[in-house]
């Protein structure tokens, strides 16, 4: 059977996000491909979870999602009509696309940042251009300045880890008025600067955060997107235009539970970054070359780059990490920073390695 018989032609070239291998079974694995939390969630947001599930699921869970709006809006000093929520990152920065995107102008963004952006392009069908990273992979924010149909920054940026200042933001936010800056902040808890308090000033800011990373919530699928009512309102309108009821009952219920227990989030955290130090320290002493990190991973070049190698050797081990074979990152690794334990299993794993 042709396998395209049936499918839309705009998808038949279509290349889907590949995520970071998500093996079965973890026992005795150093699991570190896919910037997961290694500590557990909030006991209470567990607990709420709990409490959550019972005969109320017969009904639709609530469709305003108020209660996580409202402890969201709280901790960043919004209101609700600032607070977007989504399932997950991946669904609120796919709903941005046709809300905020598609325009006549490209958007832009940077070569090396979230792969998921390219894939989002293609479904969208949205142009864009790639601007290229300096050659210390420092981000060249300048570039975006007042000729695109949007700008899509992650920061800080994956796979580098590095932050911009907010001052550099609110440079490309005040140069590009005519357009939505969409700040990505999957990593904010561990770097713990926002362009949220930007938002009162910026009516084309819009700032996207995850649950799934600084809440250790990866797998209940909650995220957040923050700006002023007519945007916020325009992503209603996309949400319930496609899946109205995108957070379940029981996620709702642990995610407000998380955001109101932020105190517990934020002390895994600055665990999380003194172990980062710590790693970041231990690869010095064996020649590797990291980037300054502002996020819960690592980006790091063997001493000879030969990043394939040492990822295929520490794999042996049951040690994942991640490599992305493009050009510009090809000698380099991500890592994601796990417990301190974890960490010391790699750094001996590296010097057995050589
Ligand atoms: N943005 C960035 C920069 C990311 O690295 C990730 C996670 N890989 C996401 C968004 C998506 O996160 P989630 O869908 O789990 O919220």
């Amino acid at each position: 059977m042709e396998t395209k018989k049936f499918l839309s032609p705009y998808l038949w070239d279509l290349e889907p996000y590949v995520p970071g291998y998500q093996p079965q079974n973890n026992e005795g694995l150093v699991k570190l491909n896919t910037n997961e939390n290694p500590y557990p969630p909030s006991p209470r947001a567990v607990e709420a979870m709990r409490s959550a599930i019972g005969e109320n699921l017969k009904l639709y869970p609530s469709f305003d999602c108020l209660s996580l709006r409202s402890a969201i809006a709280k901790m960043e000093g919004l209101s609700t009509e600032n607070v977007f929520v989504g399932n997950g990152s991946d669904e609120v920065l796919s709903l941005c696309f046709p809300a905020f995107f598609k325009q006549e102008k490209p958007i832009a963004f940077f070569d090396i940042t979230y792969a998921f952006y390219k894939v989002y392009c293609k479904f969208y069908q949205v142009e864009y251009d790639a601007i290229p990273l300096h050659s210390d992979y420092t981000a060249p924010l300048s570039a975006f300045h007042g000729q695109y149909g949007g700008v899509l920054i992650a920061n800080p940026n994956a796979p580098t880890g590095i932050a911009a200042s907010l001052r550099e933001i609110e440079e490309v936010l005040r140069n590009n008025p005519d357009c939505v800056v969409l700040i990505d902040e999957a990593y904010q808890m561990f770097w713990g600067h926002t362009a949220a308090g930007l938002i009162e000033t910026y009516p084309n800011l819009l700032v996207v955060r995850t649950l799934s990373k600084g809440y250790s919530l990866a797998g209940l699928r909650a995220a957040f997107a923050l700006g002023q009512p007519h945007l916020i309102q325009a992503l209603i309108n996309m949400r319930d235009s496609f899946n109205s009821y995108n957070l379940d009952a029981i996620a709702l219920a642990g995610a407000t539970a998380a955001v109101e227990d932020t105190p517990y989030a934020v002390a895994n955290a600055k665990k999380v970054m003194a172990t980062r130090e710590w790693f970041t320290e231990g690869l010095s002493g064996l020649g590797y070359q990291t980037l300054p990190s502002a996020a819960n991973f690592v980006f790091t070049r063997p001493p000879r780059g030969d990043a394939q190698q040492v990822f295929e050797a520490l794999a042996q081990r049951n040690i994942h990490v991640r490599h992305f074979t493009a050009p510009r990152t090809a000698e380099w690794l991500r890592i994601s920073i796990g417990t301190q334990e974890e960490m010391e299993r790699v750094l001996a794993a590296l010097t057995e390695i050589g």
